[in-house]
């Protein structure tokens, strides 16, 4: 969608190193994080918002990629957060999943 930096970088006319890539879903990092790991895990298509989403193969293909990346980081057992802001509390108006992590008593383990 024009104007959507989500977009732009699903086509890479904003150059962006990805972490993980299919032809559904991309991967990097949150440019302002808020933790050591802090990945922004998105589908290329367009999806305004959550309750915008009609689909369950977006969903499940995020869920799959997003444990994925929780292995490849050593998160597992390390205390994360994986959040969608949405309805209005999301700055990017394109759905994606914020992968927050190590947090609470299982990062300090
Ligand atoms: P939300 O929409 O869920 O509030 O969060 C959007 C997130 O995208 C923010 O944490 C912000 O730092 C991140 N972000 C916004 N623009 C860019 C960008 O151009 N590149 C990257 N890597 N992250 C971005
Ligand atoms: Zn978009």
């Amino acid at each position: 969608m024009k104007g959507c930096i989500f977009c732009k970088i699903a086509v890479r006319k904003t150059p962006k190193k990805f972490i993980y890539e299919d032809d559904e879903i991309m991967a990097f990092p949150d440019i302002n994080p808020i933790a050591p790991v802090h990945i922004l895990i998105v589908p290329k298509k367009h999806v305004p918002d959550f309750m915008d989403l009609e689909e369950d193969k977006i969903f499940s293909k995020l869920r799959k990629v997003a444990q994925k990346i929780v292995k490849k980081h050593g998160l597992e057992g390390k205390g994360f957060r994986i959040t969608i802001n949405a309805g209005g509390a999301q700055i990017v108006d394109h759905l994606h999943l914020h992968l927050i992590g190590p947090l609470g008593k299982a990062a300090k383990m």
